[in-house]
Order: C-alpha cells, then structure tokens, then sequence
C-alpha cells in the first residue's frame, strides 16, 4: 500500500490494516530510488505475506538492502533473520540492543515475559540475528537519494530509535512504538520500559514538528502528526501518563 512517493506499507497486524500476520507490526518499504531500506520486520510469522507485499510495489527484492529495527520485541524483530538469511539483507539496530538480539537474549527481549503473560505461544520462535549495523543517535542512514537520521527514543522499550526522513516537504518519523495515531503510547510491565525516559521522547518528537508519522502498530498520519505529539505532551506536562496503545 502506497502511502506517499517513498513510502509503502508492506506489514501489519491486528492492531494495523492486517497486511500481513496478526502478530506483526507495522512494517514500511522505504524507496531511496537505487537501494530501498524495510522499517522493522514484523514477527516472522507473516513473512511470505511481506515479501509478498514488497513484490506488489514493484520493487525488486534485490534492491532492499537493509531492515533498520526500532527495537527488538519479538513483533518488530524476530523476522529480522529471515530478511538477512533468505535475502542477504543486513540488519541495522541500536548499539544498545545490537547484542541482545544478536544474543537472541529471551530474557532482555522480553520475549520470555511476554510468552509468560500469554502474549507469543510458548513455541513462538525468535531466532538470534547478526547486527551488522549499529546506530547511534543523530546517525544518518543513506537509502539511495534519501537519508534517515537516527533519534534515540527510549521509554517503550531500552535501545529504542526512531527515524527521521525529509520528504516531500514534510517531516515524517518512523516511531516504532514510541508514538501513535490520537496520542497514544505503548506502556508495559517490562524491565524495559520507563515512563521518565517516555516523557523525554515525547517532549524531543515535540521539538521536532512532524507533518507524518508512521508508528508500528495502528493508523499512520499524512498530516499533522505535531498535533498528535502534542497531545502525549500535554498529558505528560501534567504529570499524567498518555492512553496506551
Ligand atoms: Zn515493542
């Protein structure tokens, strides 16, 4: 699905447009014209489904160099190897969270928690991945004639970015889920989770007066996305905590 000249929706679940798996997030196709980059990789469990769905744009898999992953619950990253193992494509994450996948660390995933609250089956796989690139706040990623910088965002989860891309005369982030559509935010009883550092990504996407978001669960914004960051700041600002996801 065409969202804007560069970008496709290739991915998503229950709580997006079900484009793929329901456990998947959202997954984007980035086309920088001679190399194109994936945000994310969904959950592996609808991988046929976005390969599929990159195949329908019309761009050969061959030129989708790289999947750059937000952060590494399993409904964002644990498709990651097949991406690299069946396409050669190199996986890109945060220097934080780099090891833990490259580990396919159970515990710093959270994956074993979520599996203990009943969120992924006891026999949901997630495969450790090699990182063959790790990212750093401010870094910029060259996808062709485009480039992402990197915006470190935790709060949802430790070892979390977010990327920016300049494009049409619009500011647009991919925010994993540090943001939603409305406002909303991704709160959880994990280790990984911190409301402080959530309320100091928020207050930088503020800073930042985004025309579009793309966030990894649910609807994407073409247009005034600020608003929507404003509304989690506003909540925050008054020491309350935004609606979850
Ligand atoms: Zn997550």
């Amino acid at each position: 699905m065409r969202l804007s000249e560069r970008v496709y929706w290739v991915g998503s679940g229950k709580d997006g447009s079900e484009l793929s798996h329901p456990r998947d997030c959202n997954v984007f196709l980035v086309d920088g014209g001679s190399e194109a980059v994936l945000i994310d990789a969904g959950s592996g469990l609808g991988h046929e489904a976005i390969v599929a769905n990159i195949a329908a744009t019309g761009i050969p898999l061959s030129k989708v160099k790289r999947v750059l992953l937000t952060h590494i619950h399993g409904d964002h990253a644990a498709g990651a190897y097949d991406f690299y193992e069946r396409y050669g494509m190199e996986i890109a994450a945060s220097a934080e969270a780099a090891p833990w996948l490259a580990a396919g660390d159970m515990e710093k995933t959270s994956l074993r928690a979520a599996q203990r609250a009943g969120v992924y089956p006891l026999d949901f796989r997630f495969p450790a991945c090699p990182v063959a690139i790790e990212l750093q706040e401010d870094d910029w990623v060259t996808v062709g004639d485009l480039k992402l910088r990197v915006v470190d965002t935790p709060g949802h989860s430790r070892g979390h970015i977010s990327l920016v891309l300049e494009e049409e005369g619009a500011r647009s982030l991919f925010s994993g889920d540090t943001l939603f559509a409305g406002g909303r935010i991704y709160i959880q009883n994990s280790w990984d989770c911190s409301i402080q550092d959530y309320a100091a990504s928020i207050a930088k996407l503020q800073d930042l007066q985004l025309d579009r978001l793309y966030p990894g669960h649910g609807a994407c914004l073409l247009s005034r996305a600020s608003d929507h960051v404003a509304r989690a700041q506003g909540c925050f600002e008054r020491l309350d905590i935004p609606p979850n996801l």
